[in-house]
């Protein structure tokens, strides 16, 4: 077992910290439907990323059902 060879002072300990806690999103508005996306991050919503469709979404899929 590995055994650290000095004691880490509470003040290191916490001055290594200082960097853990976690940052919030910082969410962008989809130029398309408004919704808020991740920043270069196709729209979840819509499926759009930069003014064009790039992920058809399963809501706009038109099915004919005379073919089947
Ligand atoms: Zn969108």
């Amino acid at each position: 077992m590995a055994v650290q060879q000095n004691k880490v002072s509470k003040s290191r300990r916490n001055n290594r910290r200082a960097h853990d806690s976690l940052v919030a999103a910082n969410p962008n508005e989809c130029s398309n439907c408004g919704e808020l996306k991740r920043p270069h991050h196709v729209c979840a919503s819509c499926g759009h990323y930069a003014d064009r469709e790039v992920v058809a979404m399963a809501d706009e899929v038109e099915l004919d059902e005379d073919a089947a």
